[in-house]
């Protein structure tokens, strides 16, 4: 990505918005900054370039339209507990405050404990957009969006305010919502050859289901359980937002979990 010293051999350029990207073969022994690309013998320009545009924006929401349109954020902060890290962006017009950060950081620290801090491999950044938007599987309004292809955990709005969050009132909606958003990063993760999903949904009970389900918000489920094993109604969403859930009663108020599970 960055430019080019020596004089490996360029194969064409893409545009992402504003950012012209020079793409060159990789030389043995490249290791920074490379983006691995697998591409079928014979494969068009077209599909290199759409190929390679995917990857790239993986991982780099800096890049995406919905954020280069906002312009530069308003506040960049970092966060460590001298070993793990996370960059906060502030998109909103509202400054952070000193308490925020204090509990922010708390939850940083509460995941630097969980599996020696893998979900940092997933969760690099936070970003607070500016922008309110409504939950389609709760039907209220929408605290965060988890780290899907961004590393990044999204809180909007609504996760700074003085509201109860949705599992426990023993911490602000703003520490369970972030520890919400994270543990969206574990469903995909590999623990023992297995994928966590797939060890939760077997160990909950998580069944496809023959009839689709419309949740309050409006969208529409196929999975369903035993719904009296949910923590709560998001809970009883699907099987991640059952796993979000559940991290944040099982960290913040285990008593709300069944004992047996
Ligand atoms: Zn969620």
């Amino acid at each position: 990505m960055e430019k080019e010293e020596t004089t490996s051999e360029q194969v064409g350029t893409i545009r992402i918005l504003n950012h012209e990207i020079i793409l060159s073969k990789a030389k043995e022994g490249d290791n920074e900054g490379v983006i691995e690309l697998f591409l079928n013998e014979g494969a068009t320009e077209d599909q290199l370039i759409s190929h390679a545009t995917r990857e790239i924006e993986k991982g780099r929401w800096w890049l995406w339209e919905y954020w280069e349109k906002k312009g530069l954020p308003k506040e960049q902060i970092e966060l460590t507990d001298g070993i793990h890290s996370l960059t906060l962006y502030n998109f909103q017009e509202m400054p952070i405050s000193d308490l925020q950060l204090e509990k922010i950081q708390g939850i940083l620290q509460v995941f630097a404990t969980i599996k020696e801090g893998i979900i940092f491999d997933e969760v690099k950044y936070i970003l607070l957009d500016d922008v309110q938007g409504m939950n389609d599987k709760s039907g209220e309004p929408t605290n965060g969006y988890g780290p899907a292809n961004s590393n990044a955990v999204t809180l909007y709005p609504n996760a700074l305010r003085d509201v109860r969050n949705r599992v426990t009132d023993k911490v602000t909606n703003l520490e369970g919502t972030l520890a919400h958003e994270m543990t969206h990063g574990f469903p995909g993760m590999i623990f023992e050859g297995e994928m966590f999903f797939n060890i939760w949904t077997k160990l909950i009970g998580w069944r496809i289901s023959e009839e689709r389900r419309v949740l309050p918000g409006g969208a529409i489920s196929i999975w369903e359980t035993d719904f009296s094993k949910c923590v709560n109604e998001y809970a009883q969403s699907d099987p991640e937002e059952d796993i979000c859930e559940s991290m944040v009663a099982r960290l913040f108020e285990p008593g709300k979990l069944d004992p047996k599970d």
